[in-house]
């Protein structure tokens, strides 16, 4: 896999309004080393143990995203260096970020992670969960949290109708969600969908950050 070459592939057909996150879960350093230096500065992760290494040998300059599930234990691992939480899928969760976040004195970004695949196993709040906490006063509280956006994942199928149907629901939602509570709040403004597989869909849909692996890497070691 040429990584520059591939990445320049996917960046040349991008539309200025979708941020590219590379995702580089199970990838070496050099294979990061690789994008990095061809220009790419956003990585996704999705393993605390693995993140944390990278993140200690790698630029500082990296803009590093968490996108797994997150165990509240390891949320303080992270804490001191991550900017955004993509995976978001529990009130306590949020908690815990935030507490620990006060000890950092940092002011991590998140993302609500938001079930929209068929699969049961794939993380994230329900659309009513989700509306209910935007609803209630309760993200107010958290002083040291600025809430970015909503993430979802699609269900893993060739089925390109169910595909953009998940994305499209999603994408109405985050447009609502964005008017009636976060109107002025401009920090509200990711729709993170979209990986390699299913990108353009995301894309045509709406989506604002794409999370793209093993189009830019090559298959997962
Ligand atoms: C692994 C992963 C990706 C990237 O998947 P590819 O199919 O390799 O592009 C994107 N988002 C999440 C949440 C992931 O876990």
């Amino acid at each position: 896999m040429n990584i520059a070459r591939q990445l320049h592939v996917i960046k040349k057909k991008l539309p200025a309004s979708v941020t590219l996150v590379a995702v580089s879960k199970f990838h070496a350093n050099d294979a990061i080393l690789e994008a990095y230096e061809a220009g790419q500065r956003i990585f996704g992760e999705s393993r605390v143990q693995e993140l944390i290494l990278k993140q200690e040998q790698l630029p500082k300059d990296i803009e590093w995203h968490f996108i797994g599930h997150l165990q509240m234990n390891k949320v303080k691992y992270i804490i001191p260096f991550i900017h955004t939480i993509q995976s978001v899928d529990s009130i306590e969760l949020l908690k815990v970020i935030n507490q620990l976040a006060e000890k950092s004195n940092r002011t991590i970004s998140i993302l609500i992670q938001i079930h929209i695949a068929e699969e049961e196993h794939k993380y994230g709040f329900s659309y009513k969960d989700a509306e209910n906490l935007f609803k209630s006063s309760l993200l107010d509280d958290f002083s040291y949290i600025s809430v970015s956006g909503l993430m979802g994942m699609a269900t893993w199928t060739d089925e390109m109708k169910q595909i953009r149907k998940e994305f499209a629901e999603l994408s109405r939602f985050f447009q609502q969600i964005k008017k009636e509570y976060f109107a002025n709040k401009p920090d509200f403004k990711e729709l993170s969908m979209g990986m390699s597989n299913d990108y353009p869909l995301a894309i045509e849909q709406g989506s604002t950050m794409i999370r793209i692996g093993s189009k830019i890497f090559g298959e997962r070691r």
